[in-house]
């Protein structure tokens, strides 16, 4: 059984030396529980925040043990009622080839599922934060202007494509061209601008020339200082995630723009609310699914997967994954079907 462990903590960004690729012994489940192979294996951002020894909404992955994150799994030997040998699961499994969990953690998939790695996607957790975060923090109505940072990814790319769906004009930023013409010519947004460009925020006030009524934040940094000036009275933030932050190691420099960023809210009466998705949305998964599989039937949404291969490879996907390598939903084949 091959593990990836965390072997030191990073400082900044993470690098290879962060990890080690461990040998253990095929573990055995125990009454109620599922040994479960890793076919598909999960890379994404908040497991950046795991690596730190720092407080936040779930504990840190302790020094040794092995790195978390959902997958996509088959069972291989059944202590459980629920579940047989063979059966595709949802489980946070882990980054290794075989975990042992209890059957009431795990989520069956249908044995008709045509991909089963999209239960990590477009109809997973991240598909889960797009629509939450979006519909129900958001509150879009058709002829809003929706701005969507790092929008060709897992969780940007489907909030502008159901923003779209509501009759919202969509505005994406995204790194570099390929990715931004991209969200235009296949994902149907109206515009999308490279935050890597020198004049964004022009650029930003150009396209989005009646204001912004939705800002889902994914980003942080430079994105929301060219959007802070633009937004209406009365617009909606979902806080869903802050990704050029999560390698800084000191704040940002100054001047300190706090005191803005509050007196905007106040005086344009703006909602500004943060999610941790499975805590705040977690029961409401049948709503959102059933949706996304009629949309998904009905070829209204478009979803990239960037599949790689070999847990070994793992660590390189991931580190890529925060300087924007990924294109699409980072996804790691550990294991054949
Ligand atoms: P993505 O598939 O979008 O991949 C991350 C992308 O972030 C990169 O491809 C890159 O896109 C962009 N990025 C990385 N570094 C920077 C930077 N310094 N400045 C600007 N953009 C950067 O990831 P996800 O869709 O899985 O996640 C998107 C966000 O949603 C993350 O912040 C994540 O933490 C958050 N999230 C929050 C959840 C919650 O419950 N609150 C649940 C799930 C996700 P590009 O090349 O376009 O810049």
């Amino acid at each position: 059984n091959r593990q990836m462990v965390l072997a030191s903590r990073p400082f900044g960004a993470p690098t290879a030396d962060n990890f080690n690729l461990v040998q253990s012994e095929k573990p055995t489940p125990k009454a109620g529980e599922v040994l479960l192979r890793t076919v598909f294996l999960s890379l994404d951002p908040y497991m950046r925040g795991r690596m730190n020894d720092a407080k936040s909404y779930a504990d840190p992955v302790a020094l040794n043990e092995v790195m978390v994150g959902g997958s996509v799994c088959r069972v291989e030997q059944s202590n459980h009622d629920d579940y047989k040998i063979g059966d595709w699961v949802v489980a946070f499994g882990g980054w290794q080839d075989y975990s042992v969990i209890n059957g009431s953690e795990l989520l069956k998939l249908d044995s008709n599922m045509v991909k089963p790695s999209h239960a990590l996607g477009v109809l997973g957790m991240p598909g889960l934060t797009a629509y939450m975060g979006l519909l129900d923090i958001g509150q879009p109505k058709a002829g809003d202007t929706v701005v969507v940072a790092a929008a060709t990814g897992a969780v940007g790319s489907l909030v502008g494509q159901i923003a779209k769906l509501k009759g919202c004009k969509v505005v994406g930023i995204a790194g570099g061209e390929t990715k931004c013409k991209y969200a235009v010519e296949t994902l149907g947004f109206d515009h999308c601008l490279d935050h890597k460009s020198e004049n964004l925020a022009e650029q930003l006030a150009e396209v989005c020339s009646s204001g912004i009524d939705v800002y889902f934040e994914n980003v942080g940094g430079k994105v929301f200082d060219a959007v802070m000036p633009l937004l209406n009275s009365c617009a909606r933030i979902p806080l869903c995630g802050l990704i050029s932050q999560y390698n800084a190691t000191e704040l940002p420099s100054g001047p300190d723009r706090l005191s803005l960023l509050m007196g905007t809210l106040l005086v344009k009466r703006i909602k500004m609310q943060g999610f941790i998705v499975f805590d705040d949305y977690g029961h409401r998964y049948n709503e959102f699914s059933e949706q996304m599989v009629k949309w998904l039937m009905a070829g209204e949404i478009k979803y990239k997967e960037h599949m790689i291969d070999g847990l070994e490879n793992s660590v390189s996907a991931f580190i890529g994954l925060l300087k924007g390598e990924n294109f699409g939903k980072l996804v790691v084949r550990v294991g054949p079907d």
